[in-house]
């Protein structure tokens, strides 16, 4: 289905990555299903086809270094891992401290060793490890977060759905004179929950 329309090195990535090992026992029958899945924590894991789309607007490349907020399984993360390859490094932040475990059990039996998992408020980002290449944000936000932007290398892709009821996909490009922003359609995403997103 994605085939044409998302970039051949992002397919092969995801076909590289066993999404079986990223889903609870019970779900597993229905790991290879274009949906979202529950894991946990009232938390899913993301649609394949999303997966395909959000890291095809990034253009990852070899040795970039990469910031995913909202790890969940970790296997986004993942995918993003093989894209930038043995040079490049995925700091991935979530705060549910049981899908912080779930999801560097995953990491380590899938045998993915250029993710670090962080548990921590992501609308933060990670000051320590910016400025990165590419952002990933996996939960929907009521703007883009400023501290995401300002951990942004100029030349910097960021991928983030924003809204409430309707969400946007946004693509954030960081330039010399500022950020570009393209929309990029309709998606459906949980709520970023910290200082920068949504407040509980
Ligand atoms: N990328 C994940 C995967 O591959 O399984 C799926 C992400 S799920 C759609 C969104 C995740 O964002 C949830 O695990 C949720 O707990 C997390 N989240 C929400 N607000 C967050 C925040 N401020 N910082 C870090 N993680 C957050």
């Amino acid at each position: 289905m994605l085939r044409g329309r998302v970039s051949d090195r992002v397919l092969e990535a995801m076909e590289d990555t066993p999404r079986e090992l990223f889903v609870p026992n019970r779900v597993r029958q229905m790991a290879y299903q274009d949906h979202p899945l529950p894991i946990g924590d009232g938390q899913t894991i993301s649609a394949p086809h999303m997966v395909a789309i959000m890291c095809d607007l990034l253009d990852l490349g070899e040795g970039m270094r990469v910031l995913d907020v909202g790890t969940g399984s970790g296997y986004h993360a993942a995918v993003m891992a093989k894209l930038v390859g043995p040079e490049g490094h995925v700091y991935s932040i979530e705060r549910v401290a049981t899908l912080v475990a779930f999801a560097r059990k995953n990491l380590s039996e899938a045998g993915i060793e250029n993710v670090t998992v962080v548990e921590g408020d992501g609308s933060r980002g990670l000051p320590d490890h910016a400025p990165f290449d590419r952002i990933n944000v996996a939960a929907t936000a009521p703007k883009v977060p400023e501290p995401l932007q300002a951990q942004l290398k100029v030349g910097g892709k960021l991928v983030i759905p924003v809204g409430t009821c309707y969400q946007e996909l946004l693509l954030v490009v960081r330039t010399e004179e500022g950020f570009e922003m393209e929309q990029h359609g309709g998606v459906v995403f949980v709520p970023l929950i910290g200082d920068h997103g949504f407040q509980v």
